[in-house]
């Protein structure tokens, strides 16, 4: 058959589509291979992503969990220092070792996340524990857990020495294993924390929980110790309290009992003083009688109404008559001394300026004064009023001035100074003169008492003028005091009442 030209083109362009549609079919299906090439890393980029993310949701959901436990742990904790800051408070208010232990009540121990609580304090007198609290526990589980205690003292007296708090997490398996602690304290998780006070009882304190949930913790642990060792400050606290209670007990006692001793002693200070006092104003009344005669007797010998007198006979009369003086003068001193004692004195008190009341005085020792060739200073402010006995403060006076006066070796210096202190006036009464020791300076105040010095030796005195000095100015309410130093001089210094001041 033969074919036209026609055909034949027919043909060929049949072929030619054929071929242009194979080639657009091949180049299509090379796009979508690489479509699916691009797809194929697409799902395996999302397949890694969601891994990713799977592996994050898993974390995320753990430290969720575990901050969840941490959070429930530290709500513990606060809530477990709450009770223990509640528990320290009423320690704190409580000074009886017994009412310690009474303070802790179940629902402490409860906050804190247990059940049972027991204590235990060590007796050295007795050598055994003896039980101060007890919580969660019938009394027959009571007295198991005692006399377990009781023979295995020694397991607990180590536990203690250790010094540690020991639970399950950290006992000791070769002291006591935890199983047996679990046996013999009926509980599943535990705390044994030691009490240590610095002194006094040592003892421990148990705590357990006897629910499944949760293990000791790390925490419960600390806040355990931390009780322990307040309930041990407590106890220190109340046997120093105990301690000091006991010192002051002591201390009331003995000055109860020495006050006693002391009311007696002056009791019968008073006494005697009043026997003293009856006793010299009676022998005084009784040798003023017949001195009076004596001196009388004299004088009427020498006026010589009865005759003449040779004069040696006269010289010893008149040596009768100044001493029969001395001896009145003396006599006087003495009565007037009992007096101001006894309370049987009345004073005259008026105002009265110092200066003046001491210039007078100065007068009338005036020659004293230049015969010993003294220098004499006063200062004395113008204006002081006093509130005294005028005769009497002129007695103190006369006894200090002429007291400085005789023992200030000639040519020395006197010097009389006041100033006002308060409601009282300080008189200083200043010598250069001998001095007096230091062991005499109290006694120079007591009756007859005289220094053993040369002037003395020379000197006539009673011993009698300081103390009737010391006594008037006691009844007015005044001091007398001395400072002095041997072969420098003396200062008598001595308060009276400004007339400002009022009684
Ligand atoms: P009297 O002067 O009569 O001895 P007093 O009672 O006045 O008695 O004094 C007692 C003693 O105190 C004196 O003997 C003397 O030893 C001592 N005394 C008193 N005043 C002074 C003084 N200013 N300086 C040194 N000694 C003194």
């Amino acid at each position: 058959m033969k074919m036209d030209y026609s055909q034949i083109y027919l043909f060929y362009l049949l072929g030619l589509s054929i071929v242009l549609i194979i080639i657009m079919l091949l180049r299509n299906i090379k796009d979508k291979d690489e479509q699916i090439k691009r797809l194929r890393a697409s799902i395996s980029r999302l397949n890694n992503s969601l891994d990713q993310m799977d592996e994050q949701a898993k974390l995320i959901v753990r430290t969720d969990l575990e901050l969840n436990k941490i959070q429930e742990e530290l709500d513990k904790k606060i809530s477990g220092l709450y009770t223990l800051q509640k528990l320290s408070r009423s320690f704190a208010s409580t000074l009886d070792k017994k009412a310690i232990f009474n303070q802790i009540k179940p629902e402490h121990i409860e906050e804190l996340g247990m059940q049972r609580a027991l204590g235990f304090l060590w007796q050295e007198d007795k050598k055994r524990f003896l039980q101060t609290l007890a919580i969660g526990y019938n009394q027959e589980e009571l007295n198991n857990i005692v006399s377990e205690i009781t023979s295995n003292q020694n397991i607990y007296l180590k536990l203690i020495k250790r010094g540690k708090t020991i639970s399950l997490r950290s006992a000791d398996p070769k002291l006591i294993s935890t199983q047996e602690i679990r046996r013999i304290f009926k509980v599943r998780a535990f705390c044994i924390s030691p009490i240590l006070p610095k002194e006094g009882n040592h003892g421990f304190l148990f705590v357990g929980t006897t629910s499944e949930e949760g293990p000791i913790t790390e925490g419960d642990e600390e806040l355990i110790t931390i009780l322990a060792h307040t309930i041990g400050q407590a106890l220190e606290n109340a046997d120093l309290f105990e301690a000091t209670w006991r010192a002051q007990q002591e201390l009331e006692r003995r000055v109860e009992q020495r006050t006693r001793e002391l009311t007696r002693a002056v009791e019968e200070l008073k006494r005697v003083s009043k026997r003293k006092s009856d006793f010299v104003s009676a022998v005084s009344h009784e040798l003023r009688t017949p001195l009076t005669s004596i001196k009388g007797y004299a004088s009427i010998l020498l006026s010589k109404s009865l005759g003449e007198i040779p004069l040696p006979i006269q010289e010893r009369l008149k040596k009768i008559n100044r001493h029969s003086d001395e001896l009145v003068h003396m006599i006087n001193d003495l009565l007037d001394i009992s007096r101001l004692e006894s309370g049987r004195t009345t004073l005259k008190r008026q105002p009265h300026n110092l200066k003046e009341l001491v210039d007078s005085i100065i007068d009338l020792l005036s020659m004293q004064i230049k015969n010993k060739s003294l220098t004499l200073s006063v200062d004395i402010p113008p204006d002081i009023k006093v509130l005294v006995d005028r005769s009497q403060v002129e007695r103190v006076f006369v006894n200090l001035i002429g007291n400085a006066i005789k023992f200030t070796p000639e040519k020395g210096t006197i010097c009389l100074r006041a100033k006002l202190i308060n409601d009282s006036v300080q008189v200083d009464v200043i010598d250069t003169g001998i001095g007096i020791p230091k062991e005499a300076r109290e006694t120079i105040f007591e009756e007859f008492y005289r220094v053993d010095n040369p002037i003395n030796e020379k000197v006539k005195g009673t011993g009698l003028g300081l103390s009737l000095v010391k006594n008037i100015i006691e009844v007015h309410r005044g001091r007398i005091w001395v400072e002095s130093q041997l072969g420098v001089g003396s200062t008598f210094s001595f308060l009276l009442p400004t007339a400002s001041h009022q009684e």
